[in-house]
């Protein structure tokens, strides 16, 4: 490219990608196959010794995953990434890398309900311990740091509050105490904010949301920043000593600065298995491309419809760090000044009963347990995800019975507005 440094437009639908060599096919091809041909007997032995790098067998590597992988790279600014079947599968292989039973991670307590699910109760089973902390009390985070903790898991922007975390600040505390920050980055997205600007090591995606954008593939991503020193405390043996399985070598010392995205893929993806489809890898790669466009339209129709909200007799409160004076909107300017993303949270005057009718009543907006998608969505986590929490529990998690989520689409705003309008006239 006949510029240095592309822009983030440009790098969201060139990178990685060129036309086919052997067809000339300007879109990126679905390379529909398990496995792939050697040279000869010497090219297949240096492939599996890690020796060379070539596509083997595509639960490790394939080409079209290989181009989803630079472009999020690229975007997030990056060394090198892995793709993964899901969100919680690039998670999985994360910890897996870091991991030994009986470590433990400190993971802020305002997280997307599924990875509270997988830290809390699944990965328990390996004995890999979580320490929750509110991301909003720095002192909270470093009081739970102790000589097995391996690393500090945030959300940028914290689902489903819709909230920004101060990642400098935090990526600070971890690096004092010798950890890499790891960095879930799905609401957000690189096209509002960067966190390995912001000092983090590491960066977890569910491409599922808005990188894919269109509801209608599954897949995650870790994007390696490349910043981390894995030999400097003995604590991360899988990247600093030797691996057996490939001739004694050390990953960390034989691929420096991308050390950490090879590890993930030849010690976790080649023997946890969860890797991503050639055909979604296409599907979120096409998404990709527009990602900057609907973004900032998500932003820009999530705003007008939050102040909308805000002005309406009906709506006790409304929670959108887009907003002026919302307590949170001093860490949307400094982290994510062009838009506050899609998601946010509002209250019903008329509690649970109005929460049920508001949601059976809007026409535009699908009732689902899903963001970041073209189409507006919303729910009411009370009577569906959160139901089975009592009702102090369901306050503490940000749930409570007049809670009603919404993740903004890129319809018309005069549209989502006359939807949101005759639903609360139902109420
Ligand atoms: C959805 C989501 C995940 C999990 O991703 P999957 O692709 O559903 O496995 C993780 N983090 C956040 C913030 C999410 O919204």
């Amino acid at each position: 490219m006949a510029n240095n440094e592309p822009g983030f437009s440009t790098l969201a639908v060139h990178a990685g990608a060129q036309p086919d060599p052997t067809t000339g096919a300007r879109a990126t091809p679905i390379y529909q196959t398990t496995s792939f041909v050697f040279e000869d007997a010497d090219h297949a032995a240096s492939l599996f010794g890690l020796k060379a790098f070539g596509n083997i067998y595509t639960r490790i590597m394939n080409p079209t995953q290989a181009v989803l992988e630079e472009r999020v790279a690229a975007l997030e600014g990056g060394t090198a990434a892995l793709a993964t079947a899901s969100g919680h599968g690039a998670q999985l292989l994360i910890f897996h890398t870091i991991m030994r039973p009986g470590d433990n991670f400190v993971a802020a307590n305002k997280l997307y309900g599924g990875s509270i699910n997988q830290f809390g109760h699944a990965f328990k089973s390996f004995d890999w311990q979580v320490r929750w902390a509110d991301p909003e009390d720095l002192d909270e985070i470093e009081s739970q740091i102790d000589e097995r903790t391996r690393a500090v898991f945030i959300e940028s922007l914290a689902n489903p509050g819709g909230t920004f975390v101060d990642v400098a600040a935090i990526a600070d505390i971890a690096h004092k105490h010798g950890l890499p920050l790891i960095v879930d980055n799905t609401m957000a997205t690189p096209y509002l904010m960067r966190p390995i600007e912001h000092g983090a090591d590491i960066v977890v995606h569910s491409l599922t949301k808005f990188i894919g954008g269109h509801g209608n593939s599954m897949g995650g991503m870790i994007v390696d920043g490349g910043t981390f020193d894995w030999s400097h405390s003995g604590n991360y043996p899988m990247l600093s000593e030797p691996r057996p399985e490939y001739g004694g070598m050390v990953l960390h010392e034989t691929f420096g600065n991308f050390a950490f995205a090879i590890a993930c893929r030849v010690l976790g993806l080649r023997d946890l298995g969860p890797a991503i489809a050639p055909f979604n890898a296409f599907m979120l790669l096409t998404g990709a491309e527009t990602l900057p466009l609907r973004m900032q339209r998500h932003c820009d129709n999530a705003l007008e419809a939050a102040r909308w909200l805000k002005a309406h007799d009906k709506v006790a409160w409304v929670s959108y760090s887009g907003l002026e004076d919302d307590d949170n909107h001093a860490l949307m300017q400094r982290y994510s000044p062009k838009g506050a993303g899609a998601v946010f949270t509002f209250g019903l005057a008329g509690g649970y009963e109005a929460g049920v009718k508001f949601v059976e009543a809007l026409e535009i907006f699908s009732h689902l347990a899903n963001i970041g998608d073209t189409k507006s969505l919303v729910i009411h986590p009370a009577s569906t995800t959160h139901s089975q929490l009592s009702p102090e529990q369901q306050v503490a998690a940000g749930a409570g019975p007049d809670v009603v989520r919404l993740s903004i689409g890129i319809e018309d705003i005069a549209d989502i507005i006359g939807d949101l309008k005759q639903a609360l006239d139902k109420v």
